[in-house]
């Protein structure tokens, strides 16, 4: 489509839209949703409406441009904060950080404080809102502090706006902070979010510098909008199932009959009582000012997805972490549970959390928006194969930001992307690489400057070529999907990785365009621009696949190019601790070398003792839930048995089925005893226990499940003491 028609329809829309609001006897009326949309967060709109002018400035320009905050301003901005707490019920606040352990962390303390005369005033003073000092001895540092030095900080990051929680009878103001520790460490996932973010602003920066595109533009953020899949199940099963309760995903579960085969649940009609949830708890969201944007049935029997409109990640990051746990909470109020694990069930879909990702200037610019500004296509060009450059090089670190035990059953597996990190552009995009490799769109540049040499490359239609869904990292149109991230996780570390990676690329292609270019005219600078990406192209197009990440093939293709396989879990985390990796964290002061080490530390001892959990569940419900079952089935096999020779009835069918179903209890109870064995094997490094754990424990809790799937196939229906997939999956 022709440049001008695209503008005439956007204007077409925008002018009708003003005239929808415009036309006479008709003014726009606020829904309901416009009414209570963030009215329990205490935004720009609220500290706009309660601050002083210049306090509020002030404010702006710490938020907007991260101007140190004076003492004083904190002081009103906390007041302010307060009274508006108040009159919303809140009694209570809370530093709110999200440690490493993945989930998110508060302490409440009450505004009181004694008056002196007996009775308590409410007070909330700027250097409470700024700073607190929770004892953090029992969060995970990986060997940054010892408990005796437990002191840590958390820090208010103005960025994100507070809010309210809302329980069923207090209210508590939250404030989203970062978390350090007494040496100045992070001790969280937001810090180095907030500093991969500042990395990715600076070297942007440079590009659009470089092309001159900078005017007005302060800063670059990276954008985020995550897909949360999640499932929904009866509480009752849930409660019934002490594998779901200790472990969130089952495991022990025949297959039933019916699965996912007919394809009938994707995008079906979404049932009443689930429906009734999804309202309910976006409903909440909306309060937060988490704007969800879509829902819908998934693939699975009993699973469903929510997404939101993206915002900056920073927010986006901890609006995701309400996410989950509104969905958690909401859910027990309609009887479901909500299941964010990965793969809650054997044999259908597990739960991924696609993380939309793209880079923005501060006016709005999408810098990965092929058409966004047509003339500034080379531009686009330059961050494309900045993208391409940084997926190639650090795809080992990728890989291992989205490593854990949950997300381990579901990478590979035909229903998620690969563990092999690969980009998808599309064709039309592929088609355009292939020219920049043969030495530059050079053909038919006309004039002078970088406008008129972009021309000369294709239009790119914004859905250029169909979709792929098998891909881990895949442009879809003016953005990046990292489709690897499991369910469950915490996106602020995959996201942290996205922005180190691509703010290095960044650095490395602006340093060169800047070589490339020196002192020369606009002319010849098209060809340095070319040159530049020729180069990145040729050296690092082995990471683009456009076809099926499914199949074997691509596999082998894979490992003859040279890219990294990082199976699982255990091969995946030790890459944190390569050294290419701790000088990159470094470099653009996003982690420091304890922080990588810490983390490392952090996220294998985890794998450790998530799969040791569960395999201690294991051994537990197949010894006194599942043998105490199959013994029992066993004693009628034995007793109509002998009650039909009694009869003076041929019986040999039932001793047969006797003898196998004898059979059958004994294969579990000498699996179990493996299981338990390989347990017991501990290990001092976490990382080789890590392997350790996959290569016995592991197979081992396979054994189990198989030898109990078989006797829940056989076992007679009243007996069997698990509610089973069929029931569990189908009643909504
Ligand atoms: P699907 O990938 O299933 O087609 P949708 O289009 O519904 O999903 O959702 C895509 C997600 O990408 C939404 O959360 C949307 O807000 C987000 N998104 C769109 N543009 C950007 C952007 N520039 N940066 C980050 N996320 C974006
Ligand atoms: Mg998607």
């Amino acid at each position: 489509m022709p440049d001008a028609t695209r503008t005439s329809a956007v204007t077409a829309v925008a002018s009708w839209r003003d005239d929808n609001g415009k036309h006479p006897g008709y003014s726009h009326q606020p829904d309901p949703v416009e009414k209570t949309f963030g009215s329990d967060v205490f935004g720009e709109r609220a500290m706009q409406q309660r601050l002083p002018k210049d306090v509020f400035k002030r404010l702006a320009r710490t938020i907007r441009q991260g101007e140190p905050l004076d003492p004083q301003v904190a002081d009103v901005v906390a007041a302010a904060m307060k009274d508006w707490a108040a009159e919303n019920g809140a009694t209570h606040y809370t530093h709110w950080f999200q440690p490493l352990t993945g989930l998110t962390a508060e302490k409440h303390d009450a505004f009181i404080v004694p008056d002196g005369h007996g009775g308590v005033i409410s007070e909330f003073t700027g250097a409470a809102l700024v700073q607190g000092e929770p004892d953090a001895s029992s969060f995970p540092s990986g060997g940054i502090r010892t408990t005796f030095e437990a002191r840590g900080y958390t820090a208010w990051d103005c960025t994100s706006p507070v809010f309210l929680v809302r329980g069923a009878n207090s209210v508590t103001l939250c404030i989203p902070t970062v978390f350090v520790s007494w040496t100045g460490e992070a001790l969280d996932k937001k810090t180095p979010l907030l500093r991969s973010m500042e990395a990715v602003s600076t070297q942007a920066m440079r590009i659009l510098r470089f092309f001159g595109t900078d005017a007005g533009v302060s800063r670059v953020t990276s954008t985020l909008g995550a897909e949360q899949e999640y499932f929904l199940i009866d509480r009752n099963f849930y409660y019934a199932r002490p594998d779901l309760m200790t472990c969130d995903r089952t495991l022990f579960g025949a297959r039933p009959p019916k699965g996912q085969q007919l394809e009938d649940h994707y995008f079906g009609s979404i049932p009443s009582r689930v429906l009734s949830f999804m309202a309910d708890a976006e409903r909440e969201l909306y309060r937060l000012g988490v704007p969800i944007k879509t829902r819908h049935n998934e693939v699975a029997p009993g699973q469903f997805e929510l997404a939101p409109f993206f915002e900056t990640a920073n927010i986006a990051c901890d609006h995701q972490m309400l996410v989950m746990e509104t969905l958690k909470r909401v859910a027990a109020r309609y009887g479901l549970q909500c299941i964010l694990h990965e793969k809650p069930f054997r044999g259908i879909n597990g739960s991924g959390k696609h993380c939309n990702w793209s880079i923005s200037t501060d006016t709005g610019v999408n810098l990965l928006d092929p058409r966004d500004e047509t003339h500034t296509n080379m531009q686009f060009l330059v961050f494309l194969c900045a993208v391409l450059r940084a997926v190639d090089l650090h795809a080992d670190l990728l890989r291992a930001s989205v490593a854990s035990a949950a997300n381990d059953h579901r990478l590979g597996a035909n229903e998620a992307p690969p563990a092999i990190i690969s980009i998808f552009l599309g064709d039309m995009l592929l088609d355009i690489i292939t020219q920049l490799e043969s030495g530059a769109p050079r053909s038919t540049l006309k004039g002078g400057n970088l406008e008129l040499g972009a021309r000369t490359l294709p239009q790119i239609p914004r859905h250029s070529g169909d979709r792929n869904r098998t891909s881990p990292f895949a442009f879809t149109g003016n953005k990046f999907e990292f489709r690897a991230v499991g369910s469950s996780q915490a996106v602020a570390w995959p996201v942290t990785v996205v922005n180190t990676i691509v703010a290095e690329s960044l650095d490395y292609v602006a340093t060169e365009l800047e070589k490339a270019a020196g002192a020369k005219t606009d002319a010849k600078l098209q060809g340095a621009v070319a040159g530049v990406l020729q180069k990145i192209v040729k050296q690092h197009k082995r990471v683009v696949f456009n076809g099926d990440g499914y199949d074997a093939a691509w596999h082998k293709e894979a490992e003859k190019r040279g890219l990294p396989n990082l199976r699982n879990t255990a091969d995946a985390l030790p890459v944190l601790r390569d050294k290419k990796n701790i000088d990159l964290f470094k470099k653009y002061n996003v982690l420091s070398k304890p922080e990588v080490e810490s983390r490392a530390h952090i996220f294998v001892e985890k794998y450790v003792k998530q799969v040791l959990i569960e395999a201690e569940t294991m051994v537990s419900m197949a010894r006194t839930t599942i043998l105490p079952a199959a013994i029992r089935q066993q004693t009628e096999l034995a007793e109509a048995v002998s009650a039909t020779e009694a009869a003076d009835v041929q019986a040999t069918d039932l001793r047969a089925q006797l003898e196998e179903h004898a059979g059958l209890v004994v294969n579990l109870r000498s699996a179990t005893a493996r299981l338990d064995g390989a347990i017991g094997t501990h290990m001092a490094d976490p990382f080789k226990h890590a392997v350790q754990i996959r290569d016995r424990v592991v197979p081992a809790m396979a054994d189990v499940r198989a030898a109990a799937d078989e006797l829940e196939a056989r076992v007679a229906d009243d007996l069997w003491p698990l509610p089973g997939y069929r029931e569990m999956l189908a009643i909504k």
